[in-house]
């Protein structure tokens, strides 16, 4: 009996399983990791064209299928069944990723895939339409979020096919997709802390102007406490010589503690962040500076009037190195 809560939706049709390896230009030198192999329709496949195959499956009865599967053939020989959760699982060395991926890990998945290192020549993975679509849209497409930016910037992502429900036993609610990530080499050598930390506060409202974002108390509380931190480790003053603040009105006796939640409108985790702020008299400077800081960086890049929406990769980029040059910091 299939658990579907593990997403088991076997896909039956073996037209559509030769075309998913056959995308993935496979070579007979290369090792290929699969994830979720189920019942192994697609696994058998990539055993014809690749040197080995290593497949994570988290349901034992099918881990034990697909053993048996090829039990006593050649292939036998090439496959390795690693029992587990692939999110928990420390991934050894591949070549190419080929999965039919259970839809409810399909975020962690990508990034995990994105953070290896060296990373895969190339992933071939199915995913529920609109997680494709995501993973593709451009900057004024309506699904165009900050998935599709994170992706982006660390690999090119291509729509490859669309797949329709009943193309699975039994079929699932939504229709699915074929999309391609090839990761890029090398890496774009930025914090993914400091880019994620930027794109979140500016697709809080992704039709709204970044300017706007950065209007938000709970924004700038962080990016307040985060200046306070950069200044404390990089020996730059506090005041910065820019604004004129009272020292010896003591440090942080106030204790005055804040909790704010960004939340954001696509897949992903809110982040709650503690603020600890300094003396009274010069917390309202620093977060004058700060917020002038920021106002400059938003005018003379004329990015505070763009709406995150309409923004591409070259655009945050040049955000986030201009802020981050003044001190200003997301992580
Ligand atoms: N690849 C097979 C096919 O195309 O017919 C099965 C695909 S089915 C959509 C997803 C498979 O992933 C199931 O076999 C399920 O048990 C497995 N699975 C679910 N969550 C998993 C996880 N976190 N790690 C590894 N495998 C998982």
């Amino acid at each position: 009996k299939m658990n579907t809560d593990l997403g088991q939706h076997i896909l039956k049709n073996p037209g559509v399983a030769q075309a998913i390896v056959d995308k993935a230009g496979l070579k007979q030198s290369d090792i290929v990791l699969e994830v979720g192999p189920g019942t192994g329709n697609l696994t058998v496949k990539i055993l014809e064209k690749a040197r080995k195959v290593i497949a994570v499956e988290m349901d034992p009865r099918m881990a034990a299928e697909l053993t048996k599967r090829v039990q006593g053939k050649p292939e036998q020989k090439k496959l390795e069944v690693l029992l587990g959760d692939v999110c928990k699982t420390e991934l050894p060395y591949f070549d190419v990723c080929i999965s039919n991926t259970p839809y409810q890990i399909s975020s962690p998945l990508v990034f995990k895939l994105l953070a290896l290192s060296p990373a895969p020549r190339t992933c071939v993975l199915m995913f529920q339409r609109e997680f494709a679509m995501r993973l593709v849209a451009r900057p004024g497409d309506a699904l165009y979020c900050r998935l599709s930016v994170n992706a982006q910037m660390w690999a090119k992502c291509t729509h490859i096919m669309k797949v329709g429900k009943n193309n699975f036993k039994p079929p699932p609610q939504v229709e699915s997709s074929v999309v391609r990530l090839e990761i890029k080499n090398p890496r774009p050598q930025i914090s993914y802390d400091e880019w994620d930390g930027l794109l979140r506060i500016v697709f809080v409202r992704k039709n709204k102007t970044i300017a706007a974002g950065f209007k938000s108390s709970a924004v700038m509380g962080m990016v307040e406490k985060n200046y306070r931190t950069w200044c404390a480790t990089t020996g730059v003053p506090l005041d910065d010589g820019d604004v004129d603040i009272d020292m010896a009105a003591g440090g942080d006796d106030i204790g005055d503690d804040e909790e704010m939640e960004i939340d954001e409108d696509g897949v992903g985790v809110v982040k709650k962040v503690v603020i600890k702020r300094g003396s009274k008299k010069n917390r309202g400077k620093v977060a004058d500076l700060v917020k002038s800081k920021v106002e400059k960086v938003l005018s003379e890049t004329e990015l505070g009037e763009k709406r995150a929406g309409k923004c591409d990769e070259a655009d945050f980029l040049k955000l986030l190195y201009e802020l981050n040059k003044e001190g200003i910091h997301f992580s």
